[in-house]
């Protein structure tokens, strides 16, 4: 795995932001068409041109950076940030691969790669020890976004890596041996805390936890991070929750705004200042193969990935400066 940091592009700022609202409150409205003057047509138009600078994109990381998108909890919208915050980075110039790491291949089905059982998956990489480049397809539609789809072999990986060699370290393993330059590599875990999770955090620096903007959002969190700690202690020293993100956010309940002012709370600088709505045309994207970022580039839930995405582009950098300056006074010392 090496990453490319010589192509960086120069920084630009897609959408006006910085915002510390959620976008909108479309849960039924759709996006009218991009000429339209009200405020969601204009920020169709925005959007449009967001995308249409594809390739001069954010600044890209020195290393690339590998996130793992896990809550145990099922449902909380990590196979939708997953799919939509690597087509964000892509679509500004970043090579991003997706990595499924979830049985029901919900992130393939939702970039439109094919999973059906004859298909050359992460499961082969994990309990066969294939090549990652030997699985790894395109994604159609949006340049510079890869995927390594998962089938319904993985279900039976939890019990068949229990008796491999390096049961915990086998994705770490082929993402190190991965050629081809990237700047993210973005990890679906599915809602549980077993092998495949284990896998993905000793193959991960960075965990971005989604949470869902409702009651018992933060039950089981507990447990997520005194896994991370586990991991931390015993398998990655590099681990670390850098990024909190509230999804599926109805700006219109007071439940909603309760559970984000008790995440901000909690966790503070980890969690993004952008939420993302509750939004129909985020859910309805992967029935046709496409993440909103093509479905609906104008609507209120592609703009809020695409913030959503600038804002953890933009934090990553910063942690760079952290630990260069970390570095240097150690160094001094
Ligand atoms: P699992 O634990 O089963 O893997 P998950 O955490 O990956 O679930 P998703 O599959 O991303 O969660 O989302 C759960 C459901 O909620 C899906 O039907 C998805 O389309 C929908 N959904 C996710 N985010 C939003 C949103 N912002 N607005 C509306 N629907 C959403
Ligand atoms: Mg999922």
């Amino acid at each position: 795995m090496r990453s490319d940091a010589n192509i960086a592009g120069p920084m630009t700022d897609p959408v006006p932001g910085p915002r510390t609202e959620p976008f909108g409150d479309d849960v039924s409205r759709e996006t009218p068409p991009p000429m339209d003057d009200t405020p969601i047509g204009r920020a169709a138009q925005l959007a449009v041109e967001a995308l249409g600078r594809a390739g001069e994109g954010l600044p890209r990381p020195p290393q690339t950076r590998v996130v793992v998108v896990a809550n145990q909890k099922g449902g909380v919208g990590k196979t939708t940030t997953t799919v939509n915050m690597a087509a964000s980075l892509a679509l500004h110039g970043a090579r991003v691969l997706v990595v499924d790491l979830d049985p029901q291949g919900n992130a393939s089905t939702a970039l439109g790669i094919d999973h059906h059982s004859e298909v050359p998956s992460i499961y082969d990489v994990l309990v066969e020890s294939k090549p990652l480049s030997d699985v790894v397809q395109p994604v159609p539609d949006v340049e510079g976004l890869f995927c390594a789809p998962a089938t319904i072999d993985l279900a039976g990986a939890e019990i068949e890596l229990v008796s491999l060699v390096a049961r915990e370290s086998r994705l770490q393993r082929a993402i190190e041996a991965y050629e081809q330059p990237l700047d993210y590599i973005l990890i679906d875990c599915p809602p549980s805390l077993g092998l495949l999770t284990v896998n993905a955090m000793v193959a991960g620096a960075e965990v971005l936890i989604p949470i869902q903007c409702e009651y018992y959002a933060l039950e089981g969190l507990g447990q997520l991070l005194r896994n991370v700690e586990l991991v931390r202690g015993h398998l990655n020293p590099k681990l670390h929750v850098s990024t909190i993100l509230l999804t599926m956010y109805d700006g219109r309940t007071r439940l909603a705004s309760q559970v984000a002012e008790e995440v901000r709370t909690h966790f503070g600088k980890e969690v993004l200042s952008t939420s993302i709505p509750r939004s129909v045309r985020i859910s309805e994207a992967p029935s046709y193969g496409q993440t909103v970022l093509t479905y609906d580039p104008g609507s209120s839930g592609a703009l809020s990935y695409l913030e959503a995405a600038r804002e953890m582009a933009m934090r990553g950098l910063g942690r760079t400066q952290e630990l260069k300056e970390l570095n240097t006074s150690e160094g001094n010392q």
